[in-house]
């Protein structure tokens, strides 16, 4: 791809935005760097660009003039393809791609792509320590961590580069061909910004279209929309399933996780060795031994890795465990659906859960999570934003208290539980009202309870 001398327009001045007008900048091309917030509100390492590489920096409308001679946009994950000045260099010929799409045409070395709804992190690092573990060389970047353009350069014939790609990322891809493919599941998200569910698992499905007969792609057999992909895709499939025996694939069967092709069948490893929680982990799991055996990771190996593998943070993590009672910080949950699986997975525990709920809400009811809350729930602490909407809603379900502050709703929880439970924050809800990010109010649930626990010695004795 030629970039010197090119006019390019980058849309979206955040880490993806950066990362390529930097990278088309070093590259001869006179680029301009678009935000629709002020200049003065974008991040530091966004606005040197302008001293650093001569980028033009433009916030609010851009002038018809400038993109009149636009002859590539790379347009990042946050902003909508449908937008006007997108639209605009569609129609007059030029170019219009994502980042990601920019990276493929640089990075040499081969690619796992990972999508889907949820658990792309969680898998994305699985398949990234199961292959570094291997003995390959590999990089891990996407949607997680690096941008992909910023590997350009550090990888060669022999690497794997392990992708975490949202569904926005997919949107703009055009030549990008993963050799190794996973879709996870496809469960109804983001529908603020898709017209209709169709149109959010066909930016999935993009994933798929340019892989070859020599290519792998890797679906879950017990999503309704993934397993209806199967026959009509050029890769070789592979399937997993935690429900079912497939005659190929990757299963659960009783404790063990299979791997079969045909009449030949090996048993990888048991369920007992994986630390995460929840069958939704399980699935996450399979899809990363199946990535793992298509890139020739020998499968001792990979089953120490999983033995080994903790999680991520923020994602069902073990944060401590006080006078008996286990305290998990599921800060990501920020959705109805994720707490679900979340409550799921303390469904398999002997004790009741403390469940701290609660923050910006989404418009979503509360309502499915009423089940579960009855069965295995002692109490919710609701905080933020939306406290008294999930009383209401779950009122009856179990018993509801209200906490102030992060630090408020672990005192409370830690009291109301007792040994053997587990006080698990799992919000259902964006934390803008109370805190900057999901990580931070992770990181001050996890303050709390390690305050609460009696600093690192109260820790080290009680975990
Ligand atoms: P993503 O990167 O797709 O958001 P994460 O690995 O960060 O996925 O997990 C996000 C949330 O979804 C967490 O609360 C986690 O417990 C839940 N989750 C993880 N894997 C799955 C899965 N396979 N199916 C459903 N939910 C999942």
């Amino acid at each position: 791809m030629q970039t010197e001398g090119i006019k390019a327009l980058v849309l979206g001045a955040g880490r993806s935005g950066v990362a390529s007008a930097r990278f088309l900048a070093d590259r001869g091309a006179i680029v301009a760097l678009h935000d629709r917030k002020d200049v003065a509100e974008w991040t530091e390492s966004a606005r040197s660009l302008k001293d650093s590489h001569r980028v033009g920096l433009i916030s609010g409308e851009i002038p018809s003039w400038l993109l009149d001679q636009i002859e590539l946009v790379v347009i990042s994950p946050g902003v909508p393809t449908a937008t006007v000045p997108a639209r605009y260099i569609d129609r007059k010929g030029g170019e219009v791609i994502g980042e990601v799409e920019l990276a493929s045409r640089f990075l040499s070395g081969r690619i796992v792509g990972i999508t889907g709804s949820n658990g792309k992190t969680t898998t994305t690092t699985l398949v990234g320590e199961i292959l570094k573990n291997a003995g390959i060389d590999t990089r891990v970047g996407g949607n997680i961590g690096t941008p992909l353009l910023d590997l350009v350069g550090t990888t060669d014939e022999g690497t794997w580069i392990v992708a975490e790609l949202s569904s926005f990322q997919l949107e703009t891809i055009r030549d990008f061909h993963p050799n190794v493919a996973i879709c996870l599941n496809v469960t109804p998200n983001h529908l603020d910004r898709y017209d209709s569910f169709k149109d959010y698992a066909a930016a999935k499905h993009r994933l798929f279209m340019n892989q070859t007969a020599s290519d792998a792609a890797i679906l879950n057999a017990d999503d309704e929309i993934t397993s209806s992909w199967a026959s009509g895709l050029n890769a070789s499939v592979t399937l997993f399933s935690v429900r079912r025996e497939l005659e190929t694939g990757l299963f659960l069967r009783g404790r063990d996780l299979v791997s079969r092709a045909g009449s030949s069948e090996k048993v990888l490893m048991s369920r007992d060795e994986i630390f995460l929680k929840g069958l939704h982990n399980v699935e996450n799991v399979l899809a990363a031994l199946a990535a793992g055996l298509a890139c020739g990771a020998d499968p001792a190996s990979m089953r120490e890795t999983v033995r080994n593998f903790r999680g991520v943070e923020h994602r069902i993590e073990f944060v401590a465990e006080v006078d008996r009672v286990q305290f998990y910080n599921d800060s990501k949950a920020t959705s109805v659906d994720a707490t679900l699986k979340a409550l799921e997975a303390m469904a398999e525990n002997d004790g009741e859960v403390v469940l701290i709920l609660g923050g910006r809400g989404k418009n979503a009811p509360y309502e499915p999570l009423r089940p579960l809350v009855e069965k295995i729930v002692r109490a919710i602490v609701v905080i933020g934003e939306d406290a008294d909407n999930i009383e209401s809603q779950l009122s009856g379900a179990a018993m509801i208290v209200h906490g102030s502050t992060m630090e408020d709703a672990v005192r409370q929880a830690h009291s109301i539980a007792e040994a053997g439970d587990v006080v698990l924050l799992a919000p259902a809800c964006a934390s803008f009202d109370m805190f900057g990010s999901y990580e931070e109010r992770g990181h001050e649930f996890k303050r709390a309870v390690k305050e609460m626990a009696g600093g690192e010695a109260g820790l080290e004795r009680s975990a």
